[in-house]
């Protein structure tokens, strides 16, 4: 049963064998595994439920209600996240991408991370990806402005492919972030959720938890707030006892609320290690029009400069077609005021390649006086230069498929009709404040490891210091899990909820 705020009126108490923080990529895997196994799950979702009938295809409207925006403390990143039932699939662009084998040898050979070898992982994405139903993008289905992509890569030599995606009977109208209209994106609402309603969850959404106790070494209880839906204020007290709790609430949630609840960090390292694969974006001014808003909006990869190996695992960059609608394409724009309105006069004629940078852990979550999340960020030296070489072949490719005029998205207008301009990267730099840097895959704040002083949770997630807490979403990565990393945390949520099923005598007692 999903419960709203409309039918609560006063302190809501619960018991249930698994109380799961977040409904998203990992939250609504071992929603379903767990009541699918006969437990009692309650859920806390401090998102509202959004389906079908609310997408209406206006950024205004589905920005507000479905996504949290925030910066970084000197506001040189903004990070976008999902706030919603369902999480991060109901907003994301479907990508779907396994992780690479290098990248879970690396994880054994640097941080002990025992039994998620390859082979062993292979069963659990094979169950995503069935649940997704997963399949490749044809190449008649590329927009014009990935079909740019993979033109212009492909005319330098570069390598790439069309993505593997969770759509099902797409329709191509290009609003994926805002809700998929068509319930052609099989987000979480279409499968994980549903499963686990049919088995007996109960789902609270605009329910924040805030805080996680333990009790004799064991979690026991989850303390928060149930929101009212237009203020997000306080309406009443939720309070879940459960035998076993599960933080799924994102990088950057499931950090404020160890740190909130001061559990869970012997190590002090929880909050620490944060990756948050950079992203910055160059456009590109065609003679005929693109209309790259319509079509599927991220489809193609040119993952030519990427590597991975089994020393640090992915590194590099990779250029994606992606393109979307135009508030959020204003801001990618060099410049402000007239110069922009004349830019964005031309959103017909313009093609965009995201540059995703692959990072190593150089931010922070912390919190300030209200017990809010504060993300600092200290970007590399390598992670600038990988940036500005991503936005060079960027350049490049958008010239060779035609462009006129190829726009970098610093503050100060800078636009190039030629590649002999292109010095003027090194010359801008990449200084904080200066040009957008966005992020989508935050990673890492509550890393997995053998060892209890270098990392948070063990091998199967489970708390180093608290019994019975596991934390299984985005931030258990030690480094970037893959290029997208739904996928990757949805098949590691299926593991979780294995091992606690294999082991349920020790979590739930010799009754069940
Ligand atoms: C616009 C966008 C596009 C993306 N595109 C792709 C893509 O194409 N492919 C891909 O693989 N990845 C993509 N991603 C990333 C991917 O969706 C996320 O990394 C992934 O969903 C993270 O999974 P998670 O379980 O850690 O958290 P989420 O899926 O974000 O779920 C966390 C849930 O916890 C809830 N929550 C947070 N705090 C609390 C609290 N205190 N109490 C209760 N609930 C709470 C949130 O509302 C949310 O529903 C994209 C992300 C965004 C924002
Ligand atoms: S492009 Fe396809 S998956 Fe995306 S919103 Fe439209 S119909 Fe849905």
């Amino acid at each position: 049963m999903i419960l709203s705020p409309e039918a609560i009126t006063g302190p809501v108490f619960e018991q249930a064998d698994v109380c799961i923080i977040g409904s998203g990529s990992a939250g609504s895997v071992i929603a379903m595994e767990m009541a699918m196994a006969g437990y009692s799950v309650v859920v806390l979702e401090e998102g509202g439920p959004f389906t079908r009938p609310d997408f209406n295809k206006k950024e205004r409207d589905m920005l507000a209600a479905m996504y949290r925006q925030r910066y970084s403390d000197d506001l040189s990143i903004l990070f976008y996240q999902a706030n919603c039932l369902g999480g991060g699939p109901v907003i994301n662009m479907a990508d779907c991408v396994r992780t690479p084998d290098a990248v879970f040898h690396m994880w054994e050979k640097n941080y002990g991370i025992e039994d998620m070898s390859p082979a062993r992982m292979s069963a659990y994405f094979d169950k995503a990806e069935a649940i997704l139903k997963t399949d490749k993008i044809k190449d008649t289905q590329l927009n014009r402005n990935n079909r740019v992509l993979k033109d212009g890569s492909t005319s330098l030599g570069y390598r790439g492919d069309t993505f593997h995606t969770n759509r099902e009977h797409c329709v191509e109208c290009g609003f994926c972030p805002f809700g998929c209209p068509y319930d052609s994106k099989q987000t979480t609402m279409l499968n994980y959720l549903p499963e686990a309603l049919a088995a007996g969850a109960q789902l609270y959404v605009y329910a924040r938890a805030d805080r996680v106790e333990q009790k004799d070494g064991k979690a026991w209880r989850v303390t928060g707030s149930i929101l009212n839906p237009v203020t997000k204020r306080k309406m009443a007290a939720v309070e879940v006892r459960a035998k076993v709790i599960v933080l799924a609430a994102n990088t950057i949630n499931s950090a404020q609320i160890l740190l909130n609840s001061a559990i869970g960090n012997e190590s002090g390292l929880a909050g620490k290690n944060l990756l948050i694969q950079p992203h910055t974006m160059v456009s590109a001014l065609f003679d005929e029009e693109l209309k790259g808003y319509r079509g599927i909006p991220q489809a193609y990869f040119c993952d030519e400069f990427e590597k991975v190996d089994e020393d640090i695992g992915l590194s590099g960059f990779r250029l994606e077609g992606g393109f979307t609608t135009p508030g959020l394409v204003s801001t990618m724009m060099p410049g402000f005021g007239p110069g922009l309105k004349e830019r964005m006069a031309r959103y017909n004629n313009m093609a965009n390649v995201v540059v995703l940078v692959y990072d190593q852990p150089c931010g922070q979550v912390t919190l300030n006086r209200y017990g809010r999340p504060v993300i600092s960020y200290q970007m590399a030296d390598a992670t600038r230069g990988a940036m500005i070489s991503g936005m060079r072949e960027a350049a490049k490719v958008l010239f060779a498929a035609g462009a006129r005029e190829v726009m970098f998205a610093h503050e100060v207008p800078t636009v190039i009709t030629d590649l002999s301009e292109l010095s003027i990267l090194e010359q801008r730099g990449i200084e904080p404040c200066s040009q957008l840097v966005v992020s989508f895959h935050m990673q890492g704040t509550c890393r997995m490891g053998a060892d209890p002083a270098t990392s948070v949770v063990d091998s199967y997630l489970e708390s180093h210091t608290v019994k019975n807490l596991f934390v299984v979403d985005a931030s258990i990565s030690p480094s970037t899990v893959s290029s997208h990393n739904m996928l990757a945390i949805m098949a590691i949520a299926h593991r979780t909820a294995d091992y606690i099923i294999t082991n349920k005598e020790k979590y739930f007692g010799s009754t069940v």
